[in-house]
């Protein structure tokens, strides 16, 4: 007891959030690509909290340094400015795959770099995963789903996109990078041959940890996989939380955003067109605007700060103690990871409302008195969406337990920080 309540007072005097011990057996070397963006960060969070090495690669086309600089400097942390478009030669045991922009206006913004990064980004990826040995995941989208014909949306609909329109770029990006993953997955690399002799017993390090310093460079002598890469896909539905960006775009983000300037709340079309929010993940270790909490010194009350059984907050320091996997978004990521579940799986909210419906919850938790202002309809918007995630609940014991309304409240709150700190002038 003693020695853990030492543990605790470090954590809360050191200058990282806690992280837990793991033996060298346990630790694993991680890629995060896209580790600075909404979700890549708390992703981050939550493996360098669990104790592994973590290399976040970011171009910061979308992400921002701040959304990680609270783990910069600390032994298990590196963070790469990198566009995944181009190769990269690192020695990992697991790439989180999430480099790409998001929302739709920043994947329409340029789309020739979004297919270039879903496409080439993830062909780099997976060349990188089969030449060391690691495992793959691939943050997928609802959207291959495009405009649904199947209601809710199970992972064997092949979906229904237009392969010309305005978000074909990030649709049928993301629809060949699960190809991708899956040509990886069952055509046996031609490597074999090539440096079967470099090992004795000609057998692969599929697993386990590899020695430093090949960088999983061509030929180098951790290039050999006997089997096809080990793929997972994720497909995430609308997500929503801290981190996201200002200029997002998104309808949560919009409507907090216009609700707490009292400006109209801008809904495209009817507002009968439905979707499914997940929150991304219970974890108070984010910046907020000009606030107290330092990312290089976070005060006791930003740490987690117990344990939690719903919320699977890490519950202290260097515990060893395991964060379960259930609750949100990035528990649901790290629970596919780590599965034997190579197909893909839905992650998302099954609780399904109108954008209006969403408007008015969302300026009624502001407390807002904006107008909600009818706008016209965006192209190809898919008209219902919604997560069928038995398979994630059978497969995985994952399902979102975060409450909308809670979830909103913390999204309201981080948001009203945010727009503090930038009347302050202290972030642009
Ligand atoms: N939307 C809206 N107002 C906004 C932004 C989005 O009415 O300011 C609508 C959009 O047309 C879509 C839904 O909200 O029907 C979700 O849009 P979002 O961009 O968040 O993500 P999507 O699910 O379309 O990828």
């Amino acid at each position: 007891l003693r020695e853990k309540i030492r543990d605790l007072e470090k954590s809360f005097t050191q200058k990282y959030p806690p992280v837990k011990f793991l033996s060298e057996k346990d630790r694993k070397r991680i890629l995060v690509t896209g580790g600075a963006g909404f979700v890549g960060s708390h992703l981050t969070d939550k493996l360098m909290m669990d104790g592994h090495e973590v290399t976040v690669v970011d171009n910061f086309f979308t992400g921002r340094k701040r959304n990680v600089e609270h783990w910069i400097g600390h032994e298990n942390f590196e963070l790469i400015n990198h566009d995944v478009v181009e190769p990269l030669y690192i020695e990992v045991d697991q790439i989180y795959h999430l480099a790409s922009p998001a929302s739709p206006p920043s994947y329409m913004y340029n789309p020739i770099k979004t297919l270039k990064t879903n496409t080439i980004g993830t062909l780099n990826m997976l060349g990188l995963a089969k030449r060391v040995g690691a495992r793959l995941l691939l943050a997928s989208t609802s959207e291959v789903y495009g405009d649904p014909e199947v209601h809710p949306q199970t992972e064997d609909y092949w979906g229904h996109v237009n392969p010309i329109g305005p978000r074909a770029c990030y649709d049928e990006g993301k629809r060949v990078a699960e190809t991708m993953c899956y040509a990886y997955m069952k055509q046996p690399p031609d490597l074999i041959t090539e440096n079967r002799a470099s090992h004795q017993d000609g057998k692969a390090p599929v697993s386990g940890r590899k020695s430093r310093g090949t960088c999983g460079a061509p030929g180098s002598p951790s290039s050999v996989l006997q089997e096809g890469v080990e793929v997972r896909v994720a497909r995430i539905f609308n997500t929503f939380g801290p981190r996201m960006h200002m200029n997002d775009g998104r309808v949560v983000s919009n409507f907090i955003l216009q609700a707490l300037q009292g400006e109209p709340l801008t809904v495209y079309g009817s507002g009968s067109q439905t979707r499914a929010f997940q929150y991304v993940r219970t974890s108070e270790i984010y910046k907020v605007g000009n606030s107290a909490l330092s990312p290089a010194q976070p005060s006791a009350s930003t740490l987690p700060q117990k344990a939690d059984p719903r919320r699977h907050i890490i519950p202290s320091a260097n515990t060893g103690a395991s964060s379960a996997p259930s609750s949100d978004l990035v528990n649901g990521l790290v629970a596919l990871m780590n599965s034997n579940v190579s197909s893909p799986v839905n992650l998302g909210n099954p609780e399904e409302h109108t954008i209006l419906e969403f408007a008015e919850l969302i300026k009624n938790l502001v407390g807002s008195g904006s107008e909600i202002q009818f706008l016209s309809e965006a192209q190809d918007d898919p008209q219902k969406r919604k997560p069928d995630i038995k398979k994630a609940k059978l497969m995985l014991g994952w399902e979102p337990v975060v409450p909308l309304e809670e979830g909103l409240n913390k999204a309201i709150h981080y948001f009203r920080k945010e727009l503090e700190y930038q009347a302050n002038n202290q972030y642009i």
